[in-house]
């Protein structure tokens, strides 16, 4: 996702880098980058103009700025990182303000009313609605008011039977009669929330419209959602044009934006109607709807990643006090290979390795350049299967003491100058006293490996990207502390 994007910024940003001051000339050239990107990721026309725009006014308005004052000392902040920071702060302001928020009724049962085109994800979405609202403590109903097409009421049924939340559906009657009596019904059971899963066309015409209208009129929903497929591009902003002229929505929700989406409809439908974006949904399963936080978004489209999306994942699947006390562990940096193997569980059940690396600041941490090879490894979810099978062939004080697994030259037992030296000599002319920090390392290496079928290179690169992950983790627990909870500031 956003890919497209991401690239207009990066070759912007490698434009100005080294450059001594934002001029007239290295701007606009940026800025072509930028238009490019952007018109190719289906962001509509006028929404990119006011984008460079403001973005053209602020890096040559702000030459003030790029000198700052840190602790005393005077620092210069580079042209490309002041650039960078200026489409951060637009692209916020474009997606933004955020509201996530539910409205609520002012008595009795809130309803939601979900609308949409055919295919947009509007049941799916229901589903994740209700599933969310159930899991924050709410007694949830959804409503199946798609009677055109029977394979939507049945498809509905089986997403409340998968949560646990009731459906309602009347056979034979008509939609808005059936939206009248779930509502009654909702009131009379106690009821917080009520979903109403409504019909879709393929394209918008008026009877559906009309049909929308006056279920609307009839139960008066406190939320009404608008579902946008992102993978319909320019079309995206249309439709939400079109459907919030007519229906007065109160949100947006996109879906399918973990699919080969440009994300350009995520950058323009605030800007064109006015109406906020909520929630994203970004996979097909009921777990992976998002509350929409510009921030983050804007962080992953510049290629920053969205660390505080993850740590959002990283609550959600374990319970938050644990959570508190490992995302602790993992940021002082001072965890062992089994705080490692209870995480490599906690991540299988985040989601795909693919979802979790896109939202860390890779960029940040290792410079821009991140060899594809590497991330294609890392994205590959039966890595962490083979990893498991190394860290179970470990003892329990190496994977208490990782650190055994390195000699005192810091290597895990290939490469050293020490066991360069010694290789000629075989086992029997050893003397036993002989034996080096290295001999032991290379022993465990190879017993570990032996154990659980990988080879001596497998562990020691399991090894080395541990303590380099430890090393990360803590890095990005002194980036973060102080900004999460019972995490100090360092
Ligand atoms: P409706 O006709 O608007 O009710 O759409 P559905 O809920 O039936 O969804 C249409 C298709 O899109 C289904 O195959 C869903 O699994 C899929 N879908 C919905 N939301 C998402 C999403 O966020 N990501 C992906 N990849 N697929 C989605």
């Amino acid at each position: 996702m956003f890919e497209t994007i991401s690239k207009g910024f990066r070759a912007a940003r490698e434009r100005l880098t080294g450059k001594g001051e934002l001029t007239d000339d290295v701007v606009a050239a940026a800025l072509k980058d930028v238009r490019l990107s952007l018109l190719e990721a289906d962001v509509e026309f006028n929404v990119v103009k006011r984008f460079l725009q403001s973005v053209k006014e602020k890096a040559l308005g702000e030459k003030v700025t790029l000198v700052a004052k840190k602790q005393g000392d005077t620092m210069r902040v580079r042209p490309e990182d002041h650039f960078v920071k200026i489409c951060h702060d637009e692209l916020i302001a474009l997606m933004g303000p955020v509201d996530t928020s539910l409205n609520r009724a002012r008595k009795g049962c809130t309803g939601i009313m979900m609308v949409g085109l055919q295919g947009s994800g509007k049941t799916t979405t229901a589903g994740k609605l209700a599933r969310k609202l159930q899991k924050a403590g709410y007694k949830v109903m959804m409503v199946a008011a798609d009677v055109y097409r029977p394979a939507a009421v049945h498809q509905l049924k089986v997403l409340g039977q998968k949560i646990g939340v009731p459906v309602f559906s009347i056979d034979g009657a008509n939609p808005v009669d059936i939206c009248a009596d779930a509502t009654d019904h909702a009131a009379a059971e106690g009821l917080d929330f009520v979903i109403y899963d409504t019909a879709g066309r393929l394209t918008i015409d008026e009877p559906l419209m009309k049909e929308l209208d006056d279920i609307k009129a009839r139960v008066q929903p406190a939320n009404t959602f608008l579902v946008i497929d992102a993978m319909i591009g320019q079309d995206a902003v249309t439709t939400a044009k079109t459907f919030d002229e007519r229906l007065d929505v109160t949100g947006v929700i996109l879906t399918k934006l973990d699919g080969d989406a440009r994300g350009g409809a995520a950058l323009s439908v605030k800007a064109v109607t006015g109406k906020p974006i909520k929630f994203l949904g970004i996979g097909e399963s009921l777990d992976k709807l998002d509350e929409f936080r510009p921030e983050g978004l804007a962080s992953r489209i510049l290629g920053m990643g969205d660390i505080v999306g993850l740590m959002n994942d990283f609550t959600e699947v374990v319970d938050e006090e644990q959570a508190m006390k490992d995302a602790e562990k993992m940021l002082s940096g001072s965890f062992t290979m089994d705080d490692f193997l209870s995480q490599i569980k906690t991540i299988q059940s985040m989601g795909s390795m693919k979802d979790i690396l896109e939202k860390m600041p890779l960029g940040q941490m290792f410079g821009a350049n991140i060899p594809p090879e590497a991330l294609e490894k890392a994205a590959d979810d039966k890595e962490l299967v083979r990893v498991e099978a190394m860290i179970r062939s470990m003892t329990k004080e190496e994977r208490k003491n990782p650190e055994v697994f390195l000699d005192d030259e810091g290597n895990s037992g290939r490469g050293s100058r020490r066991q360069k030296r010694s290789v000629h000599k075989t086992a029997k002319e050893k003397d036993p006293n002989d034996l080096r920090p290295e001999d032991f390392v290379a022993a465990r290496v190879s017993r570990v490996a032996r154990g659980s079928g990988r080879t001596e290179d497998d562990v020691r690169g399991l090894v080395g990207r541990f303590m380099t992950m430890r090393g990360m983790f803590g890095m990005l627990g002194d980036m973060f502390g102080g900004m999460i909870p019972g995490m100090p500031a360092k």
